[in-house]
């Protein structure tokens, strides 16, 4: 389908030079711990249902995680805090993310980032989040129509979703909602549901706990009804 198809153009896309020299340096050196592992080293499409009801938005994928593994949010300590999450709340149907071809599965879920290539120190450039911004428009568009619940990972994921949904037309109010941790905007008929980022620098100081994070995914399973 027109998902797929979007799938394939976006994982050739050459487009920022800084992250596309970034996302293959990564690529070729390897982190020690993966060295014997295959790096995916090129943009990453969204993964999950094709008709997801609950859709999952970050800002951009990790060096040596979606960078390695194809997949957005798997494959390093942030990705592991959250797969426990949804394994817990029964939207995957396994507690980890270690790697491409591991049998992972997300449940009436898809994992989205706004920029789709890893960037250095995990920030993209204004310029490099614009550049991305037509094919996270155009990711969102075809999975809009089934979403219920939009959780934003940060308040950077928040911001790029914001634009990212006033670019297809939603109305956003002004001022814009703030973003907060299980904090809800309802915003064209659809349920935008802020996450604190489960970055080690929130999980290990406890800003995020897996109660609030569990919170916050059986939230969306009760707003999305799955
Ligand atoms: Fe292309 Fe987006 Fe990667 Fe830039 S960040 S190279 S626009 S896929």
């Amino acid at each position: 389908g027109e998902l797929g198809e979007v799938e394939a153009r976006v994982s050739v896309c050459r487009a920022c030079a800084r992250l596309v020299e970034w996302r293959e340096d990564v690529a070729h050196s390897k982190r020690k711990s993966f060295a014997g592992e295959p790096y995916w080293g090129r943009p990453i499409p969204g993964w999950g249902a094709a008709e997801p009801r609950i859709l999952i938005a970050g800002l951009a994928p990790a060096a040596n995680g979606g960078n390695r593994t194809g997949r957005v949010f798997t494959g390093d300590r942030s990705g592991d805090w959250l797969f426990a999450a949804l394994h817990r709340v029964g939207l995957a149907n396994q507690p980890t993310s270690s790697h491409a071809g591991d049998g992972l599965e997300l449940y009436a879920t898809r994992m989205i980032a706004a920029v789709r290539c890893a960037p250095p120190a995990n920030k993209p450039t204004p310029d490099e989040r614009d550049s991305c911004a037509p094919w996270f428009r155009r990711e969102l568009e075809l999975v809009l129509p089934t979403t219920r619940v939009i959780i934003t990972l940060g308040k950077f994921g928040y911001d790029a979703l914001l634009a990212g949904l006033a670019s297809l037309g939603a109305t956003i109010p002004k001022p814009k909602p703030a973003f907060g941790h299980a904090v809800e905007h309802e915003l064209d008929g659809v349920t935008v549901l802020g996450c604190y980022h489960p970055s080690q620098q929130n999980t290990f100081t406890g800003k995020l706990t897996e109660e609030m994070q569990d919170a916050v995914l059986r939230r969306a399973r009760e707003l999305a009804d799955v």
